[in-house]
């Protein structure tokens, strides 16, 4: 099968570039350079699936194992018809990153199929899941490789992981995916886990900058899982929310949005754009708005060398994996923008997964309170090693978070040495 091309910029690239980087500014044993460039498995399936009207269609999908010296991978499957093979071997490298840097004991992973589940039934969904599931069984599993959700995909489809892994297995595996329904498994504060994350990160680059949050303005690209409650939670801060977007394009209002209703709004509409009040503007001019806060909260590839000078925000704190490219990360430091990096920003969610195996693992389960203070006690220690080796090297945050993520990852390889 002919490989399908990522748009431009192509993610993987710029996970290479944002490596190379790195791996100058630190001196980087060649060695290691190489051994983090590559993935160390990528699995390509085919996943026949009977839809409702009878007939079979075949979706294409991907398992990107990037390094593993850490632990177990991990990462999130995400299902959207621009998946690509660059793609998901880029998001899985952001995931051994992002795990070092908040320091758990994982590698990364991703997983992604092609396919558009806006137009699937939940029956086809349920069996494309089940299905893919059991492709890629021999490589997943608790101590192999940890799956979880991401675009397009929530605790609904865990639930459907879990359980075909559990039917394979003959008895009940809840530690082999994370992002569960709580019923299930699931950890208490995981939906809200990467927002808390992000906003954390707004909180604390805020503190740094002496943004005061109760004044600020905030626009939102995404109104998924992250982009919804990041805005809740940015809101309990005191900042107005002006501008959230979704595929469909975004809605503005200056005297604030209401997150809630909004969310009611598309949950009818299947969009936020109509909503009552709003005026109606694009992803783009979303970036580009007059406000203090930025919470890209959607896909890769929004922020490039051609937009970044017009962006006006004073922090931007990435919810999604890869929304900036590294011309932009230089543009907008040089501007003074503190760019929180998707490693450190985004790190809520996959911590959070972490305690749900955990408590999993230990057949145990934690209150909402226990689960959000250690999420914050790691978020507020990540930060504060990220920004001090920022400031300490005189680079931006996503050089100083990779920085201190490949120390990490290539320390563990170096110790455990090559095989054979
Ligand atoms: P989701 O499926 O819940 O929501 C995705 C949102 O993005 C939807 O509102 C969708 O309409 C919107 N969208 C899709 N294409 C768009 C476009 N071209 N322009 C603007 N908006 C668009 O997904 P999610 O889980 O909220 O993930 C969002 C981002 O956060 C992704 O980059 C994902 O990798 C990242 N992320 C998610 C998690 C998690 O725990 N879910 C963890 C870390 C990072």
């Amino acid at each position: 099968m002919a490989e399908i091309q990522c748009e431009e910029p192509n993610p993987y690239q710029v996970a290479l570039k944002q490596l190379e980087i790195v791996a100058e500014k630190m001196k980087l044993e060649p060695d290691i350079h190489e051994v983090l460039k590559l993935p160390k498995r990528v699995l390509e399936v085919a996943i026949p699936v009977r839809m409702d009207n009878g007939r079979i269609k075949v979706f294409r999908g991907f398992r990107v194992q990037h390094h593993d010296a850490l632990g177990p991978y991990k990462g999130g499957i995400r299902y959207h018809p621009k998946v690509c093979l660059d793609e998901v071997r880029a998001l899985a490298m952001w995931m051994s990153m992002k795990c070092a840097v908040v320091g758990l004991p994982y590698g990364g992973g991703k997983g992604g199929i092609i396919c558009n589940p806006k137009e699937m039934s939940v029956g086809e969904i349920e069996r494309l899941t089940r299905r893919f599931t059991s492709e890629i069984m021999e490589i997943i599993g608790p101590y192999r490789d940890v799956p979880a959700p991401d675009v397009y995909t929530s605790g609904r489809e865990m639930a459907w992981i879990f359980d075909t892994y559990s039917k394979a297995k003959g008895y009940a595996v809840p530690e082999v995916v994370t992002g569960k329904p709580i019923e299930v498994g699931g950890s208490l504060g995981r939906k809200e886990a990467t927002s808390r994350g992000t906003v954390i990160a707004v909180r604390e680059a805020a503190k740094r900058t002496k943004l005061d949050l109760t004044k600020a303005t905030c626009a939102i690209q995404g109104y998924g899982n992250v982009g919804y409650h990041a805005a809740l939670l940015q809101r309990e801060l005191g900042s107005k929310i002006v501008s959230v977007s979704d595929s469909r394009g975004g809605i503005y209002n200056s005297d604030g949005l209401d997150p809630k209703a909004v969310k009611q709004f598309k949950s009818k509409n299947r969009t936020v754009v109509g909503y009552p009040g709003s005026e109606k503007i694009t992803n783009a001019e979303l970036l580009e708005l007059d406000i203090d806060v930025l919470i890209p909260a959607a896909l890769e590839g929004q922020i490039l060398a051609d937009n970044a000078p017009r962006i006006k925000a004073k922090i931007i704190s990435e919810g999604a994996n890869g929304p900036t490219t590294p011309e932009a990360d230089d543009i907008l430091y040089e501007k003074g923008t503190l760019l929180v990096p998707d490693i450190l920003a985004n790190a809520g969610g996959v911590t959070v997964s972490y305690f749900e195996w955990l408590q999993n693992l230990t057949r145990e389960s934690w209150t909402e309170e226990t689960v959000n203070n250690k999420l914050e006690e790691r978020m507020v220690t990540a930060f504060k090693t990220v920004y001090d080796v920022s400031q300490r090297e005189k680079v931006h945050m996503r050089t100083a978070a990779y920085m201190i993520a490949v120390e990490r990852i290539g320390n563990a390889i170096k110790l455990r040495g090559l095989f054979p």
